[in-house]
């Protein structure tokens, strides 16, 4: 399938979504999940009229964003390393997985201006999943303040892989309240616009659910 017949599926997609939940479609930004398909691949996104496009790996970013010759908008969306932080750091405009003091500190350290990151949140408390358990957020927020290089952009989260759409539809309406909580304090480093949440096979539950961010590789670049 050429990336632009599913862009064109997706969008429909995003519009009934918009339209059951009273949102507005200018609030959703697509990320196109390019970590299994090649440059050409993701080369064609862009020319669909993709913008923002994210991996889950330092080397795969990397390999990518030497070769794309318009710049797209680089979102890390993995679990990072601290190590690692310095091969993306001035190549990624956003951060997907922020989920520990050490990561943060590392990124207050290797950045030569505000990075927004995103706080990865296990809404689901599956053991596999990364990120922080919803209790924990909200301290950990706090504990950033004293980092200038840093802005909490917002939150992201997995779902579980299920087809359950009232677990799914829980899972992201916790998030939502969370980042509603969080944009109570306002805090100039922690504006909190962001909900990173919705993947190829939820993404239209995600919108509905408050979404602004959906990371669809799958249905839209294949794998
Ligand atoms: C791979 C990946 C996606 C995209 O998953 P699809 O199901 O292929 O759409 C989204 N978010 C993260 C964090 C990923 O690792």
């Amino acid at each position: 399938m050429k990336v632009e017949d599913n862009l064109r599926e997706i969008q429909q997609k995003i519009e009934t979504a918009c339209e059951r939940s009273g949102r507005n479609r200018e609030e959703i930004k697509i990320i196109a999940v390019t970590k299994y398909v090649s440059v050409e691949r993701a080369q064609e996104a862009m020319d669909a009229g993709i913008t923002d496009l994210g991996e889950n790996r330092d080397d795969g970013l990397l390999a990518k964003w030497e070769v794309l010759e318009d710049k797209p908008t680089w979102h890390f969306i993995g679990s990072l390393q601290s190590k690692k932080v310095k091969n993306i750091i001035d190549k990624a405009a956003y951060i997907h997985s922020l989920d520990r003091l050490s990561l943060a500190e590392e990124i207050q350290k290797r950045a030569d201006h505000i990075i927004d990151c995103l706080v990865q949140v296990n809404v689901s408390g599956e053991e596999s999943k990364h990120g922080l358990p919803l209790e924990e957020v909200k301290p950990f927020i706090a504990s950033l303040k004293p980092f200038s290089n840093i802005r909490v952009a917002g939150l992201m989260t997995m779902a579980p892989f299920t087809e359950d759409e009232d677990l799914l539809r829980s899972c992201f309406r916790k998030l939502k309240d969370l980042q509603q909580d969080i944009q109570a304090l306002e805090e100039s480093y922690a504006p909190c616009t962001e909900l990173s949440m919705g993947m190829s096979n939820d993404y239209q539950i995600a919108i509905e659910e408050g979404a602004t961010m959906i990371r669809i590789g799958t249905a839209l670049v294949g794998q």
